[in-house]
């Protein structure tokens, strides 16, 4: 099970964007769009399975680029200076939890029927 899942809000703590806004005395907060898992690949590009501390998040409107997309055949693509967010490490976001809306730290508890849940480590509360 992981910490961070789709539909999460987190809180950006280190990087580009979390460095601007701390000078203005923000907090940079966003809704995770994706999770990008990563796998070990070896040398014939074979996966050898997960390798959590390369995976990425790309959180709505953190560490925005401009994309640069040629005109293509097909008229639905988007063309031109295409604004979008790039992906940022994991290891770059907290939590915000539902309950207390603190960046938090994330803990699971395991019940006796296998299931997992996870709760905050600030106030005790489950997430999810
Ligand atoms: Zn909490």
């Amino acid at each position: 099970m992981e910490r961070i899942k789709k539909g999460d809000t987190v809180e950006v703590i280190a990087g580009r964007d979390f460095a601007n806004a701390r000078r203005q005395g923000r907090k940079v907060r966003g809704v995770v769009h994706r999770v990008i898992r990563a796998y070990k690949i070896d040398r014939h590009h074979r996966r050898l399975g997960r390798d959590p501390d390369k995976d990425r998040v790309v959180v709505q409107g953190v560490n925005l680029i401009t994309k640069h997309q040629r005109r293509t055949g097909d008229v639905r693509t988007q063309y031109g200076r295409i604004e979008m967010e790039a992906p940022i490490h994991i290891s770059n976001v907290m939590l915000v939890c539902p309950s207390c809306k603190e960046a938090t730290r994330v803990g699971f508890r395991v019940f006796e029927d296998g299931s997992k849940v996870r709760y905050c480590k600030r106030c005790n509360e489950a997430i999810d």
